[in-house]
């Protein structure tokens, strides 16, 4: 097998060994190499210890030194090079408590999680491959190196990456590692959230995002997203529905493109459906209010997971809004855009569309129709830049002021009521129009002002 090194790589790798010491490609990019796709990074791994790296080469970085890590610098890029090590017990962080140097690049693969990211490269050995992840990947296959139950006591977070890889690659879980992981799944409590995040949004934009089906089968949502359990555990009795709450989340993460918000969104589109749930005097299922409810909880959970605030701020109103009225009309659109945010407004378009095919088809076409009226709607008032927001209206402030308005709370006042005017009617959004709604309303107001 020969993977093509990137000329950078190659570079590392042979001063290292001109230097006398082993180097080899390892991990992730082996893997996605010999998969034929693009790897993210070139990890490398070496016998040369990182103050012995850091004398070979003129830029490097002291990025995990303790843990044997030293990125070398080649023009502006870098890459992460990491003497052969055995690990201690992982704690909370990225790494381990303790680490041992060791001259064998065998014990190194070993401590990795996986066979299919145990392999490595270099052009005068060509792979090395002692765990089987050639085997395993022709087999569609994730397993442990070595006993699964020691490797997910070591971390507990390789249960949470073995169905992340799962997921990227549209492999199955080998049993004894699955059936490991149901064991232990409760000691993902004792990993940081920071690391949960990181693997549960690489899983949600991954082509199978419904792979998160598997994380709630082995007992990992119980720890780290109980609410999706709930979802999974509440079925919907209504035309609209043919799935539970949980398996319609999956259906229709499944039908969203791959972007953060939007997968996320739709993980938590009816999150609040269990907490709201009634049921008629007929047997059929309810959950009014869940977009608002849901919007709160989905708040509560991204913090929890320490989301940063422009995710927190997309996600829950893609929540709040997904179900929202919008009247089908011109002005209608506008109101729901300018309501929404501009940015939010198309991913909402997107997020119907994903939540309609992820329903029964009782009145589908209409659904449909109802969404593609709404979207031609749209597309023209952008085409015609029909104002949606205050930024959009041809006054602003300074105008108001100019007319003799008083700087304050009351000129914010009067910008959205000529916006209301505006959204209702795009032609009025001309200056001499809106100074002139001005005009009359300061006048109104001096009149009534003197009447108190
Ligand atoms: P990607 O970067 O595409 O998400 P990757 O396989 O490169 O996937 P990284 O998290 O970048 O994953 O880790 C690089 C390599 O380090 C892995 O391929 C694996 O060999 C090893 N590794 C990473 N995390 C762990 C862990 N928690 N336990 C054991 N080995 C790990
Ligand atoms: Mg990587």
């Amino acid at each position: 097998m020969r993977i093509r090194l990137p000329d950078k790589v190659h570079t590392i790798i042979e001063t290292l060994q001109a230097a006398g010491y082993e180097a080899y490609a390892v991990g992730g990019c082996v893997r996605d190499s010999v998969l034929g796709r693009t790897p993210n990074d070139w990890d490398i791994t070496t016998s040369a210890k990182p103050e012995e790296t850091k004398r070979l080469f003129a830029r490097t970085i002291d990025t995990g030194i303790m843990h044997g890590t030293v990125t070398v610098m080649l023009e502006r890029e870098g890459f992460e090079v990491t003497t052969y090590r055995i690990d201690g017990e992982y704690e909370d962080c990225r790494h381990p408590k303790e680490v041992t140097f060791t001259a064998s690049l065998e014990e190194d693969l070993k401590r990795r999680d996986f066979t299919i990211n145990a392999m490595a490269y270099n052009e005068q050995d060509g792979l090395v491959d002692i765990f089987g992840g050639i085997r395993d990947m022709e087999a569609g296959v994730i397993r442990c190196v070595g006993d699964a139950r020691e490797r997910f006591t070591e971390d507990a977070l390789r249960m949470l990456r073995a169905v992340r890889f799962s997921a990227q690659l549209g492999y199955r879980i080998e049993e004894t590692t699955a059936d490991a992981v149901k064991r232990l799944a409760p000691s993902l409590r004792r990993i940081s959230v920071e690391r949960i995040q990181a693997e549960l949004v690489k899983l949600a934009v991954s082509p199978h995002p419904d792979y998160l089906r598997i994380a709630y089968e082995t007992g990992i949502t119980a720890e780290v997203l109980p609410e999706f359990d709930l979802c999974m555990e509440t079925p919907q009795n209504n035309p609209h529905h043919c799935y539970s709450v949980g398996e319609h989340i999956l259906h229709s993460m499944l039908a969203v493109e791959p972007d953060k918000a939007l997968r996320l969104g739709m993980l938590f589109h009816d999150i609040g459906k269990p907490q709201t749930l009634t049921i008629d005097e007929d047997g059929i299922t309810h959950n009014k209010m869940h977009p608002a409810v849901g919007a709160e909880m989905t708040k509560k959970i991204l913090r929890r997971l320490k989301f940063d605030n422009d995710t927190i701020d997309k996600v829950t109103k893609i929540v709040l809004y997904h179900d929202q009225e919008i009247a089908l009309n011109d002005a209608g659109v506008r109101r729901a855009v300018n309501r929404m945010g501009e940015d939010i407004f198309p991913m909402i378009l997107a997020v119907r569309r994903a939540d309609i095919s992820a329903q029964s088809d009782y009145k589908r076409e209409e659904k449909l129709e109802r969404l593609d009226y709404i979207e031609r709607m749209y597309e023209d008032i952008r085409s015609r830049h029909e104002a949606v927001s205050l930024k959009d209206l041809a006054v602003n402030g300074s105008d108001l002021i100019a007319l003799g308005m008083q700087p304050g709370r009351q000129i914010g006042e009067i910008l959205h009521e000529l916006l209301e005017i505006v959204l209702e009617d795009p032609s009025k959004n001309r200056k001499d129009e809106l100074t002139d709604i001005c005009r009359r309303r300061i006048k109104g107001r001096r009149i009534s002002d003197a009447e108190t």
